[in-house]
């Protein structure tokens, strides 16, 4: 009995485990090279050393496979390219697919079209699932891979079978009746530990992320207490001198332009400064019972001036009865950073539209504009200290809004496309 069963475990099975190993190999490169901030070469020599990487383990794939007598094999390279889709990218996915159909064309010369339909099948599928990639829990992108390498698999064992059936020479014993059944598993269980393994690095390289954030934020706040502080008091006296020079007679009013321009440079470092002091004050004070609509009415009537100097329209369209608890003048701060990045964001005549309404128990709060949006990598980075594209920017007005609805229990999400417009959706706690 335990003969029998050597015998048919044998050769095939132990086969079907080197694929599963082979198949795991490119994780561990995926390991090495993933990060979550990296700069653009340093991304073309990823992509290409997982490319690289990718076509040998589909190639040592295809050079190992297990062998159904007379003519057929079974191998996992299929997940290869699941995993280049998902995270190396579509190109390097077709890469992939190019090189098991060469393979198995030119190389082992047992191509069949139901191989090609099978790995058309798994490449549409990723590309259409990448897209929300992001988005999806871990849950989902587990049981969404091992659903489709479980299909793909026994799509590719009826086809043998169905092969088998018209080929007077091949018989179906019983190792190979095993390993038909082996198959579909050993591709779930492959798929299902890649996947796993690389939600694992992501997440840690991510926590790694928000720590290094957090210190930076930590001594961003001290510096900032020190300083900002000391700074202001000087520059104070010399405003006020100015502006008695500015009234003075015995300077001519030509003169006096000079005067009123080093008045508005010191109120500019005057709002840098209040930028920093913003994040070294302490996070919790006593919140208030917030009136949203009156709130926003109040934000309006500060920005309105600007907005119109800008050539920029606002619209409001604010839901009575809405209540948040919060500071006011942190509430404000954080609609004015927003609106004011939404002016500077959008071209002569855009329009930008500010809603609030109640969704659940939520109080949602979006300022959305029509200007130059942002790409994904820009998104991720919003809120890092001194992350600007301005050339008068800080950098720490989103850092500053973050920090504030955090305290405030609330969530940012940002929605944008590039060139279409960005929308910045604040939820807040319902009271
Ligand atoms: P600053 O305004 O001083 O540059 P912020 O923290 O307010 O600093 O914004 C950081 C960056 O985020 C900006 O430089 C800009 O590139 C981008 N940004 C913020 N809001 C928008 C928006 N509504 N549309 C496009 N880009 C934006
Ligand atoms: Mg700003």
């Amino acid at each position: 009995m335990i003969m029998y069963i050597m015998n048919l475990v044998s050769t095939g099975i132990k086969d079907l485990l080197l694929q599963m190993l082979l198949v795991i190999f490119p994780v561990f490169v995926l390991q090495i090279t993933w990060r979550n901030y990296i700069s653009n070469s340093e991304k073309n020599i990823r992509h290409k050393t997982i490319g690289l990487f990718t076509v040998c383990g589909v190639i040592l794939c295809l050079l190992f496979p297990v062998f159904i007598p007379t003519q057929y094999i079974l191998d996992l390279s299929f997940i290869i390219l699941i995993i280049a889709v998902v995270y190396s990218g579509y190109v390097t996915g077709l890469f992939a697919f190019a090189t098991i159909l060469l393979m198995k064309i030119f190389v082992l010369q047992v191509f069949t079209l139901f191989d090609f339909f099978n790995l058309a099948f798994v490449i549409v599928f990723c590309i259409l699932f990448v897209r929300n990639y992001e988005n999806s829990n871990r849950v989902l992108k587990v049981s969404f891979f091992t659903t489709l390498a479980c299909l793909a698999a026994v799509f590719q064992v009826l086809a043998i079978i169905f092969l088998m059936t018209k080929d007077s020479n091949a018989v179906i014993t019983g190792e190979i009746t095993l390993i038909f059944f082996m198959y579909p598993v050993v591709s779930m269980t492959s798929i299902w530990m890649v996947v796993h393994l690389n939600e694992n690095i992501r997440e840690k390289q991510k926590m790694e992320m928000e720590i290094q954030r957090t210190e930076r934020m930590n001594i961003i706040g001290h510096l900032a207490a020190s300083v900002a502080h000391e700074i202001r008091n000087p520059m104070t006296v010399v405003r006020g001198f100015m502006q008695i020079f500015n009234k003075e007679t015995f300077i001519p009013d030509n003169k006096k332009i000079y005067l009123q321009l080093m008045i508005e440079e010191l109120d500019r470092a005057e709002g840098i400064i209040n930028d920093y002091l913003s994040l070294a004050r302490p996070k919790i004070e006593k919140q208030d019972r917030i009136n949203v609509k009156q709130q926003i009415q109040s934000v309006y009537e500060i920005i309105l001036s600007y907005a119109v100097l800008n050539n920029v329209s606002l619209t409001l369209n604010v839901e009575d009865d809405l209540h948040v608890m919060g500071i006011p003048e942190k509430v404000n701060q954080v609609l004015i950073n927003l609106i004011k990045n939404s002016v500077e964001a959008s071209p002569d005549g855009e329009l930008i539209e500010i809603a609030a309404y109640q969704e659940e128990d939520k109080v949602i709060i979006s300022v959305k504009d029509q200007g130059v949006g942002l790409t994904q990598e820009e998104i991720k980075l919003l809120g890092t200290p001194f992350y600007t594209t301005k050339e008068n920017g800080t950098g720490l007005g989103l850092m500053v809004c973050y920090q504030i609805i955090k305290a405030m229990n609330g969530k940012f999400d940002v929605v944008s496309e590039k060139n279409k417009g960005t929308e910045f959706i604040i939820k807040l706690p319902a009271v």
